[in-house]
């Protein structure tokens, strides 16, 4: 195998960890308490946000729990409908920190998460922990390391963009909201491609719906359950807006 095809890979597979925190952990546990994590798993799921991402946990949530507050209107931090899909698939993180670096907004939609002394001490210096990783990665792959890297943060935010951007504009809306559901997008980020589902049902800690639906973060949600690890809010979906289709 040629060293760039091994670089991508790795890049690629770092990409999918980092998915799979983001959704279950920021997305499903932190933001929208769809499920509680043992302490044991919350420590692990926030070094590797850390170590893979850089993200703050409280900002992500902030932003986020203000985009479920204003879907498509005009304080949504990031919506296609306001700005067109392609700016916020391209300038996503800009859109992101606009809102993610406001102490007061963070406060705000975010009271319940407040920095911890290790959070001021360590996890809030991202180029720290993202300075880790690139170097056990580089330490292990030699110079294409920086490669696997760049892929990595390349593909984390363009995926990351893309259920904002194409998840509120191009695929199904079986549900009354204006997100989509993308089963290619589903499968690319751990779940969150069933954008409708979860606008639907926003406490729900599983996305997909229906038995064609295949959401990886809810099968690992599933085996966490299984070892004890997590408990789930709601046995059964909660929705929030009806279905469009009988
Ligand atoms: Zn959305
Ligand atoms: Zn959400």
């Amino acid at each position: 195998m040629s060293s760039i095809l091994l670089a991508l890979l790795v890049g690629f597979a770092l990409t999918q960890a980092a998915n799979v925190v983001t959704t279950v952990y920021l997305h499903r546990a932190l933001a929208h308490r769809a499920l509680t994590m043992s302490p044991g798993l919350t420590n692990v799921c926030r070094t590797l946000t850390w170590l893979l991402t850089g993200i703050r946990p409280r900002q992500w949530a902030a932003v986020h729990r203000k985009h479920h507050a204003f879907t498509d209107e005009p304080q949504d931090p990031h919506s296609p409908a306001q700005l067109g899909w392609l700016r916020v698939q391209l300038t996503n993180v800009v859109l992101y920190r606009r809102v993610a670096r406001d102490p007061e907004q963070v406060a705000r939609h975010a009271r319940d998460l407040p920095a911890t002394r290790l959070d001021r001490w360590l996890f809030d210096h991202a180029l720290i922990g993202l300075g880790i990783t690139t170097a056990i990665v580089v330490a292990l792959m030699g110079p294409i390391g920086f490669l696997a890297m760049g892929f990595h943060f390349v593909l984390y935010l363009s995926l990351s963009a893309a259920v904002n951007a194409i998840g509120h504009t191009f695929g199904t809306r079986p549900f009354e909201n204006s997100a989509t559901n993308l089963q290619w997008l589903a499968l690319l980020t751990c779940g969150e491609g069933f954008h409708n589902n979860h606008h639907a049902a926003p406490t729900s800690a599983r996305f997909a719906l229906e038995a064609r639906q295949f959401d990886p973060g809810w099968w690992l949600i599933r085996i966490a359950q299984r070892l004890r690890w997590v408990s789930v809010r709601h046995d059964s979906p909660i929705f929030a807006t009806p279905r469009t289709t009988p």
